[in-house]
């Protein structure tokens, strides 16, 4: 789960790591009194989304009055914010940070996230802060510091150190920026984070250590004993159809190709869309319907694959475990006569109760002529992919 910059920044604040004040804003109006109330001879106005580079696609904003500060909340609460981790569809803005703007000496990166390699928590930190840490990595990795973290003691103060040494800082510095870094793992520990990360922390001229960027995203597994973080998520900011997938427990990921793929099990679902590939067509969604899904479930995961205008076939592939065949056939035929096949649906069903399956699906095919049938799942890729060719 991802959450608002303004939200990170209450984490932060609350683990003792310095950031400057702001007030978060849904009007222009409110963005020129905000400019007002900070009274610096600058501010910076900030759209509040789920995706990073604002900057560069101008959803950060230096401004030097109310005037300005006014004009540049008009236009990024009536323009979607597009940048290169958005995709072409941008996402929407409605909420807004507006905080004194800092005179920046220099620019540093920290961030903590799982290394799947060495299995634990790392500190990733650079002085090439700022821009993004991914380019910095590829074009010179020697810049990249990191540090894993004990998985029971955490980041050890010796080892903050190290890094605020390697990262350039001397004096009183040092010992800041380590304890920067100190909170930050405490935090991402705390709140079950699978990302704390603080771009850009500065050294702002007049000699102070703040983060005036934060980003935390939290693992879902963990979120049962977080009902505060839980809280704070922002439908707004999802696809609408991840939204329903997700109330609906189900595994969905929309992809770019035409053949929508409906599977329990995600080994079954990839192998499925390795299949669907080797045909020569391009899957659409990745889709795990889960072991124990109910007819209604079943029915909103179709509802959900119909609704994507892209989706020209689908593939059902189920292995009737827990979720019996005849359970995914009732349906497939309920979701049938509610929304009405008119695409190719080709049904690989396996498994329990799955000669039931087979009649119920012979039974309703007269109504549903577009409902075929396949006798293995490469005999359904095929028949999938020949129908949307
Ligand atoms: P992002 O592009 O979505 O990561 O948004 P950031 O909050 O990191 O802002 C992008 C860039 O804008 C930063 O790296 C800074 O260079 C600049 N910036 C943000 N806030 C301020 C500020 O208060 N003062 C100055 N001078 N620059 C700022
Ligand atoms: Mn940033």
């Amino acid at each position: 789960m991802k959450i608002h910059e303004y939200q990170a920044r209450q984490i932060l604040t609350a683990h003792g790591i310095p950031v400057p004040a702001a007030e978060v804003v849904r009007t222009p109006e409110a963005a020129a009194e905000a400019f007002k109330t900070l009274g610096a001879p600058m501010c910076v106005v900030k759209a509040q989304v789920y995706a990073g580079g604002r900057g560069k696609a101008g959803f950060v904003k230096l401004v030097h009055s109310a005037d300005e500060a006014r004009a540049a909340a008009k236009f990024m609460l009536t323009h979607r914010m597009m940048s290169y981790q958005t995709g072409p569809e941008g996402v929407p803005v409605s909420v807004l940070l507006v905080a004194p703007g800092v005179e920046i000496e220099k620019e540093y990166y920290l961030g903590i996230t799982l290394d799947r390699t060495r299995h634990t928590a790392t500190l990733i930190a650079s002085a090439e802060g700022g821009v993004e840490i991914e380019e910095v990595a590829k074009k010179s990795p020697e810049k990249v510091i990191k540090e894993p973290m004990h998985p029971l003691l955490g980041l050890s103060p010796f080892q903050a150190r190290a890094v605020a040494f390697k990262l350039g800082f001397s004096g009183k510095f040092v010992g800041e920026a380590a304890k920067i870094m100190i909170n930050l793992a405490k935090a991402f520990i705390e709140t079950d984070a699978s990302l704390a990360e603080i771009n850009p922390l500065v050294l702002t001229k007049d000699g102070k250590i703040q983060a005036i960027d934060a980003k935390f995203n939290f693992d879902d597994n963990a979120l049962y004993r977080h009902a505060d973080l839980a809280a704070m998520a922002d439908e707004s900011q999802e696809r609408p159809l991840d939204v329903r997938a997700r109330k609906a427990n189900l595994n969905y990921i929309a992809l770019d190709g035409n053949i929508g793929c409906l599977v329990n099990g995600a080994g079954l679902a990839m192998a499925t869309m390795d299949i669907v590939k080797l045909y020569g067509a391009e899957p659409a969604n990745f889709l795990d319907v889960g072991g124990s899904v109910t007819a209604e479930g079943a029915v909103e995961a179709f509802r959900i694959i119909l609704s994507d205008p892209k989706v020209k076939g689908i593939l059902v592939n189920i292995f009737g475990g827990i979720a019996k065949c005849d359970l995914i056939a009732e349906a497939l035929v309920a979701a049938g006569k509610e929304v009405g096949f008119k695409i190719p649906v080709v049904v690989r069903l396996e498994g329990t109760n799955v000669e039931q399956a087979r009649k119920i699906l012979a039974a309703a095919h007269s109504q549903m002529p577009t409902l075929a049938t396949a006798t293995d799942l490469t005999d359904a890729a095929k028949k999938v992919c020949a129908a949307v060719a």
